[in-house]
């Protein structure tokens, strides 16, 4: 099995192969093919299964290069995954020139304002921060097509799941929605059933 079987681009195959990523890993293989249809997805599995290049390849194939404004929103309960997520949709979207921006909290706000005036596809960012540059109308989500809610049982044991749900809110309905937790309580499954549309359930 390989990359090249899914509909994706040279550009982020040959991206693949410079990262070594030779094959897709388990999770891979169930979300990439779905995901590249644009259906929502509830997705089971843990950190170190690829779970952020499962999300990232579509994301990467499926942002259209020439719009400014954002496409993809990518929510983290950390700062550390956000960093680990930009990186990693920026390696991945390299050759296409993907732009990736984190955002969260502890940071000057105001520089955060200014990089959002600047292109960016993908935004991946921490509820708190993400919710606040909503408020004050520093990110605009009028083009946000894909959202992704990752560790989402993380998000709920930190308390975080009211702005999430916050933020959800905003964003345009016509949109698709991957959620991928490491186990699936039942606030997160409640989730999934009130902002997903008929969403396909991969456990790994
Ligand atoms: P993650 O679960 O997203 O934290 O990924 C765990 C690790 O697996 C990261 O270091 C990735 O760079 C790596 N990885 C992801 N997909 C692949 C793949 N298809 N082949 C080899 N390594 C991969």
């Amino acid at each position: 099995l390989s990359f090249k079987e899914y509909q994706i681009s040279d550009e982020i195959i040959r991206a693949l192969d410079s990262l070594g990523y030779e094959r897709p890993t388990e999770v891979q293989q169930e979300v990439v093919p779905v995901a590249l249809q644009k259906k929502d997805l509830s997705v089971k599995s843990q950190t170190g299964s690829g779970k952020t290049a499962a999300f990232g390849i579509p994301l990467c194939e499926l942002v259209e290069w020439e719009e400014n404004k954002p496409q993809a929103l990518v929510l983290t309960p950390t700062r550390e995954l956000a960093d680990q997520v930009k990186e990693d949709i920026t390696n991945i979207g390299r050759f296409k020139r993907v732009k990736a921006i984190a955002i969260y909290g502890k940071q000057p706000f105001n520089r955060q304002k200014i990089e959002l005036k600047q292109k960016n596809h993908v935004v991946v960012g921490t509820p708190g921060r993400i919710l606040d540059h909503i408020e004050k109308g520093t990110l605009n989500l009028q083009e946000i097509k894909y959202l992704v809610i990752d560790e989402a049982d993380e998000m709920l044991n930190m308390g975080f799941i009211d702005q999430v749900k916050a933020i959800i809110r905003e964003l345009p309905t016509d949109r698709m929605t991957m959620l991928f937790s490491a186990t699936l309580p039942e606030d997160i499954e409640k989730l999934c059933h009130e902002y997903m549309k008929n969403p396909i359930d991969i456990e790994i």
